[in-house]
């Protein structure tokens, strides 16, 4: 590959299109093209217009201050220019550069409003990619290929990394150390990545824990509910057909003893005609016997009457009291649990205020008043306590009406019961008294008594079993309530279909129940959106989850791609280096004509320590970066990207001509600078060539003899590179091969003459 031309344009003082013609190959190695003209003509601008179209973005190394400071500014004879283009093209027949094009056109425009463009055979592409095409070819913009005037020495005043860069260029590492650059670029932006998405996961986390409970919550609520249910309707479904099942043996019991009763009151109807007939016709008595025995027995019949009226009185409250009992228990529930917390707090705090209140007592006329506050605390306090315990069945309170009311009902009996006894014995007395009565009679009567006696006895069972049947009717009404209450929805189930296993213990049953229930209360609501926010935060979390182990084996990846170019790197620039400094050493001997120079290797270390080391350059060894995978905090990948950042080591040069001592490179002349300069580029490009190098005055400080010297040089390594020497003297005119001559007239615009020596001259005086 070889620079075969280049178009200015609106560049510099090459305000009108120019273009250059680089020859390639003269008599079996590289073309030397020589530039020459007076000063000011323009000669340096081309080697201006080179280094800007390679891609040169320091305004200084293009000897200006803002970026438009290369368009044609104008002069006397010409206005200015809307925009500089310059295009290098390469002869790319070998494919050095990495494309298919056997010719590749760079070229670089810039307009005054400040836009530029980088065009690759016309194509648009950026900066990076032209950058990176050359630097693969050898082609650096930072190195030796534009040695600009007067910048000779500038490898010798540069720091020791400003001067890694250059070796960089010169060692053939450029390329690598763009890709790098890219993968150090690439790393950073994924461990800052790194850094975002473990912030959002670390701040995700309180909010994903707290949900994460309250979906646990949500779950035990769920098992609790459900137990809940199966237990409820276990349990009303037992006590429900329990109950349907007693009231129908009740009723069957009811309905005999009924029967029982009907019965026996015919029996003694029958008997009772029996002897109505018997008195009528066996007898005869004086009237007035007659009339004492029958109402007598009249009387006897209204006591009769009395008692069972008595009796069914005495029953009706009986019946009221067993049904309030049954009631009370039925309509127990607990409390909820907020208002017996709330009781509780508020009857402790009355509690306390009453004590405070108790302290503060001097008279007897002060306690009256606490003592009647006292009397309503402990009333709410045992309020309280009924309210917390299912009342039992003995525990009911009749109340004092009842009491009097049952008491009185009895009392009445007795008194029927009595009246019937007297009524009886009057009857007996009669009965003896009377010659009529005959034994038959009186048996009957006897009978009739007895049956009548059994009757009221039968009835008071019947009665025992109808308040049974009131009982049961009244629970199993008071059971409905209770189940429609406890499940809803369910209780039409409940009691409509009997469960085909019934519980047993149906006290611990209960008791599960109520303890099933009060969890729930403390469990508490839950909304049920909980769910949904849980599952997206959840899903949010394994997905930054699954970016964060993605980004780390990207980051993995990206520093096992930077260890290998490091390591390559290192392999391939200590080889070069090694070669250069033998070389460097060479023509450093044939500039001097003798001496001593070296290449000195700084570690990062010392570079820090801002004290060289004596390490040459084939003892010295670069920093290395080791990546320990198993430190893998964020911290660690920070520290490790920071790291790679500060990989630059410097090179450092010595120079010792001969005869002298001096190794500070400060301490050389002008002239010795030039030289020791001059060979070292000379070393580089010996070791490892440049496509093309353009040199612009680099021989101005040489005296005669060293110009030939350096001219021979030139000669020499031509057969490696090809040169563009911007020159004034003569010996290095004398190596071109085409000569272009640069003027300027009273326009201030740059002109061409191409001299093509071989045309008029001939090739053999030419390198005269
Ligand atoms: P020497 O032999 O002294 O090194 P030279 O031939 O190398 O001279 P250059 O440095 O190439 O000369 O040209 C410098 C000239 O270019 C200066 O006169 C300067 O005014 C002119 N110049 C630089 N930039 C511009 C510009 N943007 N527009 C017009 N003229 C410019
Ligand atoms: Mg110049």
């Amino acid at each position: 590959m070889y620079l075969s031309a280049m178009d200015i344009q609106g560049f510099k003082t090459f305000a009108q299109k120019t273009t250059l013609v680089f020859p390639g190959t003269k008599a079996g190695s590289n073309a030397v093209t020589v530039v020459v003209g007076p000063n000011g003509s323009g000669k340096s601008n081309i080697a201006d217009a080179i280094r800007w179209c390679l891609g040169e973005q320091s305004m200084k190394l293009l000897r200006g201050k803002a970026a438009q400071d290369v368009i044609f500014s104008g002069s006397d004879g010409r206005g200015r220019s809307g925009f500089a283009e310059v295009s290098l093209t390469f002869d790319n027949a070998d494919r050095t550069l990495d494309v298919s094009f056997a010719e590749v056109v760079v070229t670089r425009r810039l307009y005054r409003d400040g836009e530029s463009e980088y065009l690759l055979n016309g194509q648009a592409v950026r900066l990076s990619d032209i950058q990176l095409l050359l630097a693969e070819a050898g082609v650096g913009q930072r190195s030796y290929s534009v040695i600009g005037q007067g910048m000779i020495d500038h490898v010798l005043s540069a720091t020791p990394e400003e001067r890694k860069a250059f070796f960089d260029d010169a060692t053939g590492v450029r390329g690598l150390q763009m890709k790098r650059h890219h993968a150090l670029l690439t790393l950073q932006k994924s461990a800052e990545n790194l850094a975002d998405v473990e912030m959002v996961l670390h701040e995700l986390e309180p909010r994903l824990s707290l949900l994460r409970r309250q979906v646990k919550r949500l779950n035990d609520r769920e098992a609790v509910a459900s137990e809940l249910n199966v237990l409820a309707a276990a349990y009303y479904g037992t006590m429900w057909w329990n109950g349907i099942d007693e009231r129908l043996a009740i009723e069957t019991r009811q309905k005999s003893a009924l029967a029982i009763v009907v019965a026996k009151r015919t029996e003694l109807a029958a008997r009772d005609a029996e002897l109505v007939a018997f008195e009528k016709a066996q007898i005869p008595s004086s009237s007035a016997d007659t009339d004492s025995m029958q109402s007598l027995q009249l009387e006897y019949k209204k006591a009769q009457q009395s008692l069972a009226d008595a009796r069914r009185a005495h029953f009706t409250f009986e019946r009221e009291l067993e049904l309030a009992k049954v009631k009370s228990q039925s309509t127990w529930a607990p409390l909820p649990l907020p208002d017996i917390i709330a009781e509780v707090k508020d009857v402790a705090v009355v509690h306390e205020s009453l004590l405070i209140r108790l302290k503060a007592v001097t008279s007897l006329a002060d306690l009256a008043p606490i003592i009647i506050d006292l009397d309503g605390i402990s009333v709410r306090s045992k309020k309280l306590r009924d309210r917390l315990t299912r009342p039992n069945p003995e525990d009911f309170v009749q109340s004092a009406e009842s009491i009097a009311a049952i008491a009185n009902a009895l009392t009445v009996v007795k008194s029927a019961e009595d009246l019937v006894k007297r009524s009886e014995e009057m009857m007996d007395a009669k009965a003896k008294a009377s010659v009529a009565a005959t034994s038959e009679v009186f048996a009957v009567q006897k009978d009739v008594r007895r049956l009548q006696q059994e009757l009221s006895g039968l009835e008071a069972q019947a009665n025992t079993v109808a308040i049974d049947y009131a009982r049961v009717e009244t629970r199993i009404e008071g059971l409905k309530k209770e189940i429609e209450d406890a499940v809803s929805e369910r209780a039409e189930l409940i009691m409509n279909v009997a469960p085909a296993d019934r519980i047993v213990d149906i006290g611990p049953t209960h008791d599960r129940i109520l303890r099933l229930r009060h969890q729930l209360e403390l469990i508490g609501g839950i909304d049920a959106s909980v769910m949904k926010e849980f599952a997206e935060a959840d899903e949010r979390s394994t997905f930054l989850t699954t970016q964060v182990s993605d980004l780390r084996s990207a980051i993995a990846s990206t520093e096992k791609v930077i260890d290998e170019l490091d390591e390559q790197i290192r392999a391939q620039s200590d080889v070069a280096l090694k070669k250069i400094a033998t070389e460097f050493q060479k023509y450093f001997a044939i500039l001097f004509g003798g001496g001593r120079c070296s290449l000195v290797k700084l570690t990062k270390e010392e570079l820090e320590a801002a004290a060289p080391s004596d390490s040459p350059i084939n003892g010295g060894e670069a920093s290395e970066f080791v990546h320990h995978a198993n430190v893998d905090t964020l911290e660690s990948i920070a520290k490790r990207v920071q790291e790679r950042k500060d990989s630059v080591v410097g090179i450092d040069i010595q120079a010792t001509p001969p005869g002298k001592r001096l190794k500070a490179l400060n301490l050389l002349s002008g002239g010795e600078r030039a030289l020791t300069s001059i060979a070292l580029v000379s070393a580089i490009m010996a070791t490892n060539p440049a496509p093309f190098v353009v040199l612009d005055e680099v021989d101005a400080a040489l005296d005669e003899a060293n110009t030939v010297r350096f001219a021979n040089i030139i000669n020499e390594l031509r057969t490696l590179t090809q040169f563009i020497v911007i020159t004034h003297n003569r010996a290095t005119m004398e190596k071109a091969d085409v000569l272009y001559g640069v003027t300027m007239g009273d326009d201030g615009v740059s002109k061409l003459l191409s001299v093509k020596l071989e045309d008029y001259v001939g090739d053999e005086t030419a390198r005269r």
